[in-house]
């Protein structure tokens, strides 16, 4: 089972839903991102304007 969530509103990656493994984050604005664009909003959380 694949399913077709969405798209990351970083790069466009197409993310899916496998056998109820979502391969990507949803944020609390309901925007959709694949793990690595998630990895990079983590660093820039934590290191903002540095
Ligand atoms: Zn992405």
């Amino acid at each position: 089972m694949k399913e077709l969530i969405g798209k990351c509103k970083c790069c466009s990656k197409e993310i899916y839903c496998l056998d109820g493994f979502f391969n990507g984050i949803h944020t609390a604005e309901k925007e959709i991102y694949c793990f690595e664009c998630q990895e990079i909003l983590i660093l820039n959380k934590d290191n903002p304007q540095s």
